[in-house]
């Protein structure tokens, strides 16, 4: 046909010949629907289910390159349960002079009794340690729709004519937080984004007007990323490791030679050191099995899948059944968080010095940053 129907979830475009091929939609549903949506954010919406449609990473970078050479104001989008996981490593190639505001999502899940001024301020130094300038940080939450109206106003106040792109990895709430952006600007019956837990929810850029404004409010694609946890496990998994609410943080009192896992996704072995509380920051609903290093193998052997799980037997990626070995060597001083990215961290209060092995899949980013909390 000639028109061309865009999918008011994701931005696909909307096809209704070839049912394997992304933008799929039923001809009937396109016909009836004043806002249609592909099939594939039609599942995801209503059934919590996702069909992995690809979209190759040149289409994402050349989308992305676009911003730069546009005059544009800029929010990038980084979860806080995954700081480094989700940073945007080339966000300066992309978004070229045009100035950013950086927006911490999903501060809800961080313990109660944090201390949001010491996350700010946590922020801040990470920030200027990645080489990035940015106009003002925001601690948000874009599900609860808390903290968004500074975001907004921060909006209004340096959009001027410009469009807003919003840019992050996949997964870091960019699609919930334009939702609550849009209701806050008194966009009262359009269309709703697409949300999901599931990477990759959205396909290509989708453009809203910006009510009252000159410019539009873009969502781009979230990038893809090979890093994190959440980007390896199977959407069983994924719900086990998300967390949906305040972590309640666990603290373990180990002596060396201790190990434990995180499911079957991770393992922290204490090798050396006198004995101390591990602060393990996980989905509440995630299992953590302390053992003793010296059987942590046979455990790992025997029980992956069963006792250990996430992965789950014949449903996961091949790469999730092979951990790899990080050692770090943790000197006394400040508290120091050990991250693995997508399934969360452990804190050590940095008051001896302390040798540990963190095993992981390939791949999976694992690092040593100061304490976030
Ligand atoms: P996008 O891929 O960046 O557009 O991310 P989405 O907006 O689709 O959100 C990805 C997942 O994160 C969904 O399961 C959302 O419900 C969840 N999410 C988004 N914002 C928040 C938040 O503020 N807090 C929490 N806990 N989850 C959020």
């Amino acid at each position: 046909s000639e028109l061309e129907l865009i999918c008011s979830g994701c931005g696909i475009g909307i096809q209704t010949e070839d049912k394997t091929a992304a933008g799929y939609a039923p001809l009937n549903s396109v016909v009836e629907r004043e806002y249609p949506v592909c099939q594939r954010c039609y599942r995801i919406k209503h059934y919590n289910e996702v069909a992995p449609v690809a979209l190759n990473n040149e289409g994402f970078q050349k989308i992305l390159s676009d911003i730069g050479k546009r005059n544009a104001l800029v929010v990038k989008v980084v979860d806080l349960f995954d700081f480094a996981g989700s940073w945007v490593k080339d966000i300066k190639k992309y978004v070229g002079q045009n100035p950013i505001l950086l927006v911490a999502n999903k501060a809800d899940l961080l313990p109660r009794s944090t201390n949001w001024e010491r996350v700010e301020n946590w922020l801040s130094y990470e920030v200027k340690k990645q080489g990035v300038e940015v106009e003002q940080v925001f601690l948000v939450s874009a599900k609860k729709r808390v903290e968004i109206e500074h975001v907004k106003a921060a909006i209004e106040a340096k959009v001027g004519t410009r469009d807003v792109y919003v840019v992050g990895t996949a997964n870091v709430g960019k699609s919930t937080l334009i939702n609550g952006l849009l209701q806050l600007f008194g966009e009262e019956d359009g269309a709703e984004l697409t949300t999901s837990r599931y990477p990759g929810t959205t396909l290509s850029t989708i453009r809203i007007d910006l009510p009252n404004h000159e410019g539009s409010i873009i969502d781009t694609p979230g990038i893809m990323t090979r890093h994190r946890l959440t980007d390896l496990v199977s959407p069983k998994g994924v719900r086990d490791i998300t967390p949906e609410e305040y972590i309640n943080p666990k603290t373990y009192q180990l002596n060396d030679k201790q190990s434990l896992f995180l499911g079957g996704l991770a393992r922290v072995d204490y090798v050396e050191g006198p004995k101390q509380g591990f602060t393990v920051y996980c989905a509440n609903q995630l299992n953590v099995h302390r053992t003793k290093l010296e059987n942590a193998d046979e455990l790992y052997d025997k029980h992956l899948g069963t006792l250990l799980t996430p992965p789950y037997e014949g449903e996961e990626n091949p790469l999730l059944h092979k951990l790899y070995a990080h050692s770090f060597t943790i000197k006394s001083g400040h508290p120091q968080d050990i991250v693995i990215s997508g399934i969360g961290w452990i804190t050590l209060r940095g008051q001896h010095f302390t040798t540990v092995k963190v095993h992981a899949p390939k791949g999976v980013d694992v690092h040593i940053r100061r304490a976030l909390i």
